[in-house]
């Protein structure tokens, strides 16, 4: 029987998810629809010194900003609440008992300084130390320690850890869905701390109990677990769950634009893009890290992006709407090298999605200048925008001359053409505009190629200086569209003054 897929995202609230958590969280959502799955929110909230507050409403958001949401979890509920760790406490106890009975795990009292005095020592041999098999024999715990010395320890209530007991000599595999069989001797390994006498289980136990309760399928998540992969087969071969053990996937790092290394939450925007889904402030120090949804990036283009980040479904198709993305999604299309972040790409990506966005939706989405255009004329000018932009804000500063007449000209195109005769063509344009029975574009076109033919005169001498007076620019859309929009009498008046204007600029030419 093919078991219902159950995924889960389990980010611990340590500080906001960045973009790598949202990347996972996406595969996860796009794996469990394509198979009809459910997806689940499990907050790994154990380790309480480490808690940030209000990262978990901040995952939310930004989930729900990207336009998706969990099927299961702290917000929504579910068979299997709480979602909480915290609230799921008295849980792993019973677990932690259980392995001890069998075995599996033992209780140690070693004092943490203990434990870092035999590393120092070790350090100062040149040698590595770890709590396992080789070392535990020397240790206080209860493979050392009598049953009746152990009893007595709990009943004055000793701190204590209990750890688990990795197998002494044994290939541990891992069967990996993306990295294929991944063997890691027992050896390597050290007898991690699965509970601790504050009644809290660590990430390890927690993380296996509750993906065996939540009956999780597949565990897909960051390459920054794939060591802890093998103690986790160990885990669930020792509590005789192995055979509903979930599948594993781990997916390829997100690594900085030069490749160097992982981009990380410290990275902020010191690498001149955000690496958060949306804006935060730190609680404790104060410091704002920008985010994807403020930049003006639209929901769908964030998506696209991050899916690309580590997938690539073979095909020339890069632009997918959801629907697509959960059709054509699979982990045998996951890349098992780093994903190098790139901007230029995610900008690619916004720009694409910002071109099937209707006129109206974009002008639902941006706060234009105080302007005298009518819906329709915003809406022509929209169209003739999108082309030049990236994100929707864009159209304020690249189209700055439709809502204002412009107050300066670009300096290297006054240079290069603004002549002797420039102001003339401008004057002489002016009356045929003047002259225009009705004033649209292709009307204008046709007298002006007229004029320019009479005077033969090329495209280079005449164009550049009716846009500069027009609207300061050196290039930008089709000019006849811009005067249209315009209007006769804007037209005619920046004529006017862009003559006086750049005459006053421009260096008199000899
Ligand atoms: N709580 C872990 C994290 O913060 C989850 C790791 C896992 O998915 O098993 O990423």
């Amino acid at each position: 029987m093919t078991r219902k897929v159950r995924v889960r995202y389990a980010p611990s609230p340590t500080g906001p998810q960045h973009i790598g958590g949202i990347r996972t969280a996406l595969y996860n959502y796009l794996f469990a629809k394509k198979h009809g799955g459910d997806f689940i929110l499990r907050i790994e909230d154990t380790d309480q010194g480490r808690y940030v507050p209000g990262t978990e409403e901040y995952l939310i958001d930004a989930i729900k900003w990207c336009g998706f949401d969990f099927d299961e979890g702290v917000h929504v509920g579910g068979p299997h609440a709480p979602y909480r760790q915290s609230e799921r406490k008295a849980i792993y106890k019973q677990y932690a008992d259980q392995l001890i009975a069998s075995g599996n795990a033992y209780y140690s009292f070693d004092s943490n300084e203990a434990v870092d005095a035999k590393r120092k020592e070790a350090e100062q041999n040149k040698k590595n130390w770890q709590y396992d098999a080789s070392t535990r024999g020397e240790m206080v715990n209860s493979l050392t320690l009598s049953p009746a010395e152990v009893d007595q320890k709990l009943k004055e209530d000793a701190p204590f850890a209990i750890r688990f007991k990795i197998p002494a000599d044994e290939e541990v595999v891992v069967n990996d869905l993306i990295r294929g069989r991944v063997v890691v001797h027992s050896k390597q390994l050290d007898d991690k701390v699965l509970f601790k006498s504050d009644g809290m289980p660590t990430y390890h136990l927690a993380n296996i109990v509750d993906d065996h309760l939540m009956e999780i399928s597949h565990v897909i998540r960051g390459e920054e677990w794939l060591p802890s992969a093998p103690l986790h087969v160990l885990l669930y071969r020792a509590l005789g769950w192995e055979n509903t053990m979930p599948e594993f996937a781990h997916l390829p790092l997100l690594l900085k634009p030069d490749g160097n290394g992982k981009l990380s939450k410290r990275d902020g925007d010191r690498l001149g893009f955000p690496v958060f889904p949306l804006n935060w402030t730190d609680p404790k120090t104060g410091e704002f890290s920008s985010g994807y949804k403020e930049a003006g990036y639209f929901p769908d283009a964030f998506l696209n992006l991050l899916a690309f980040l580590g997938w690539n479904p073979g095909t020339e198709q890069e632009i997918f709407s959801m629907e697509e993305m959960i059709q054509a999604f699979s982990l045998e299309k996951v890349s098992k090298s780093g994903a190098k972040f790139s901007l230029d790409k995610a900008r690619w990506f916004n720009q694409q999605y910002l071109q099937k966005k209707s006129a109206k939706e974009i002008l639902s989405l941006v706060q234009l200048p105080a302007n005298n255009l009518s819906e329709a004329q915003l809406e022509k000018v929209v169209e003739l925008l999108k082309p030049r932009c990236v994100f929707a804000k864009d159209m304020i500063s690249v189209g700055a001359y439709f809502f204002a007449a412009p107050t300066e000209y670009d300096a290297k195109t006054v240079e290069k053409k603004w002549k002797d005769n420039s102001a003339q063509i401008v004057k002489d344009v002016a009356e045929l505009f003047e002259a225009a029975p009705v004033f649209k574009a292709a009307l204008l076109e046709t007298s002006f190629k007229g004029y320019m033919e009479e005077k033969q005169l090329g495209f280079g001498a005449a164009m550049p200086p009716l846009r500069l007076v027009l609207s300061g620019a050196g290039e930008g859309p089709h000019l006849f569209d811009i005067a249209e929009i315009l209007g006769k009498e804007e037209c005619l008046k920046r004529m006017k003054s862009g003559i006086e204007n750049i005459e006053k600029i421009s260096l008199p030419k000899n």
